[in-house]
């Protein structure tokens, strides 16, 4: 095998593209790791990680993947930080091309997870890193001592706006309904915070500001009766939910109308030798734990892939 021929390469770092990384690196297969623009993926951007089985004390997001790299590495897998920007499915072999290489595999395990949604404002866009976030963890602590809000209703929202009174005085999650999906020991730990009240019914349809001060009020806009009004906030964070990364592998593989990878009998994607896990292919669990369960599904079927090929 050439230099930049893998049996398996897996694209993400995430939860599910580094137990699949383990899983196959025990496997003894040598996988390349492509890391991509976040490496650790998603949990490198979120707070405590109460949920993950075996940490009883709950671990830092950051701290846990750097722990689920080291066991990566410690097993042999190849971790790179480069970015894949196309993939060549055509021919028996798999080509995937980085900013740096192209790569060929026998077998792919996509991985390259989910990211946060925006609402779609020129105004957000402006004020971004100037006081409109999606990342709590990485933006709270400029946030000392201010009023700010939340926008979205489910786990994220109520996750991110707990974090926050860490650091703001108050958080108001603005919703668009009159009812959180969140689930109910989130709903019930951010009701009985005091720093954190809920303005319902609501969506953002201009952040006020300057890049210079920051932010200084948002408009809202009644979905009950289309009223609009003007209220004061020095912060906007964004927790509306996800979009899987798939552009890269428009056109290459089946995917949904929104570009989640469609999988059957475990992680097989319509591509044979191409298995796909974790955020990238579920837009209903996006768990950290179910990412990491479906990488180590997609290492073993690409093992058993690889297996039936040379038997
Ligand atoms: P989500 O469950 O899809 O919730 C997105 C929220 O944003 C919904 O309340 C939605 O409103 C609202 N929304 C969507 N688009 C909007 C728009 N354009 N304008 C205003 N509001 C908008 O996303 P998530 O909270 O990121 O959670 C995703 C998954 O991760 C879930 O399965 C969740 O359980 C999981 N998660 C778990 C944890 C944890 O357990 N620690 C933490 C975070 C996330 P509607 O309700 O009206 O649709």
């Amino acid at each position: 095998m050439s230099d930049n021929h893998y049996r398996v390469i897996i694209i993400g770092s995430g939860p599910a593209g580094l137990t699949a990384a383990i899983y196959a690196a025990r496997a003894d297969l040598k996988p390349l790791v492509l890391e991509g623009d976040q490496p650790g993926g998603q949990l490198t951007i979120t707070t405590e990680v109460e949920n993950f089985p075996g940490f009883a004390k709950g671990i830092m997001g950051p701290e846990l993947m750097n722990e689920f790299r080291e066991q990566a590495r410690r097993f042999g897998a190849d971790i790179r930080q480069e970015s894949v920007t196309a993939v060549d499915f055509s021919g028996p072999l798999h080509r995937v091309t980085t900013t740096k290489a192209t790569y060929v595999g026998d077998t792919v395990i996509i991985a390259s997870g989910a990211r946060a949604l925006f609402l779609g404002l020129e105004s957000e866009r402006r004020l971004m890193g100037h006081g409109v976030s999606a990342c709590a963890t990485c933006d709270g602590f400029f946030f000392r001592g201010k009023k700010i809000a939340v926008v979205g209703g489910g786990d994220s929202a109520v996750e991110e706006a707990t974090f926050l009174t860490k650091f703001a005085d108050k958080v108001t999650i603005i919703h668009r309904r009159d009812a959180l999906r969140a689930s109910k020991i989130m709903q019930k730990r951010a009701r009985e915070n005091s720093k954190i009240d809920f303005l319902w019914n609501s969506i953002v349809t201009e952040v006020l500001g300057d890049a210079q001060s920051g932010v200084r009020a948002l408009r809202i806009k009644s979905t009950a009766d289309g009223s609009e009004r003007e209220l004061p906030f020095e912060g906007l964070f964004l927790a509306i939910g996800h979009s899987p990364n798939t552009e890269f592998l428009r056109g290459k593989l089946d995917m949904d109308a929104k570009g989640y990878i469609r999988t059957r009998d475990g992680t097989r994607t319509s591509v044979d030798g191409v298995f796909a896990c974790g955020d990238v292919q579920d837009s209903i669990y996006r768990q950290a734990i179910t990412a990491a369960g479906s990488g180590c599904m997609a290492a073993i079927d690409a093992e058993r892939y690889l297996e039936s090929r040379h038997a």
